[in-house]
């Protein structure tokens, strides 16, 4: 039986996502209690476990009320334990996660954190602040190529994956994005529909791998229209794309 998600709007701008599998009922970076309350009351769902991609409190700060409340077992990342509350069972890329009977798979993805994790479970990413649409996040606890290495992971999952990322960003990184590519085809198509959903009151997200790749600066260092508007035509990849993460920081 596939999963089923439900988008839970918190605070301004975060996602937390009610993951669904048989009896068993996840939820995904949960900033605060009260949304993701009423989101499992609407669909009479049962929360059985709290999933946390890294120790931010815009992505864990429900953990606490949640777990008492339900007593949900509370799964992050492995080597970031002690800053993730409540936890229950640390996962690594090595131990990887089992929900109701399936293999999650674990990609550690340092950088926005040194503990970041992404979660993949049937064919949908959990990314976190690592990989947003159109952007990334930023590099508060790793390098430039620390992050580089983080997306190059995630750009190896399957084209037709969904990523579900931790905020609504979508609509400001496409502006920049447009800035460094204004003639990427692609980017002006997801320009339109990102702009229609804005309009409508409804989410970017999820969006398929393939549609990250052919829009997504962070995933295009090396196109040559980035590089000429970077003015870095032969520079590495890696200093192309601190540049571009710096351009974004000011933008
Ligand atoms: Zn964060
Ligand atoms: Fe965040």
């Amino acid at each position: 039986m596939p999963t089923e998600i439900e988008i839970v709007p918190c605070l301004s701008d975060n996602y937390a996502y009610l993951v669904k599998s048989g009896e068993a009922c996840a939820v995904v970076d949960p900033s605060e209690a009260a949304p993701v309350r009423a989101a499992l009351k609407a669909k009479g769902w049962k929360l059985t476990h709290i999933l946390n991609t890294h120790h931010h409190p815009d992505h864990c700060g429900g953990n606490l009320e949640l777990k008492k409340e339900f007593g949900a077992i509370v799964v992050g990342p492995g080597k970031d334990a002690a800053r993730i509350p409540g936890i229950d069972v640390g996962v690594t890329e090595e131990s990887g996660w089992e929900f109701d009977g399936r293999k999650v798979q674990v990609l550690e993805v340092p950088a926005h954190t040194r503990g970041a994790i992404t979660f993949v479970i049937d064919g949908n990413a959990f990314t976190g602040d690592t990989l947003f649409s159109i952007g990334c996040g930023r590099l508060f606890e790793g390098d430039a190529a620390t992050m580089w290495k983080s997306l190059s992971k995630l750009m190896t999952l399957p084209d037709d994956t969904q990523v579900y990322c931790g905020h609504e960003y979508t609509q400001s990184n496409g502006r920049f994005a447009l800035t460094l590519e204004p003639h990427n085809r692609a980017l002006q198509k997801r320009m339109e529909q990102v702009t229609a959903l804005r309009a409508a009151g409804k989410p970017t997200i999820p969006v398929d791998m393939a549609t990250e790749k052919a829009t997504n600066p962070f995933l295009r260092p090396d196109q040559p229209e980035i590089r000429k508007s970077l003015g870095m035509e032969d520079a590495d990849t890696v200093a192309a794309f601190h540049e571009i993460r710096e351009r974004k920081n000011n933008f």
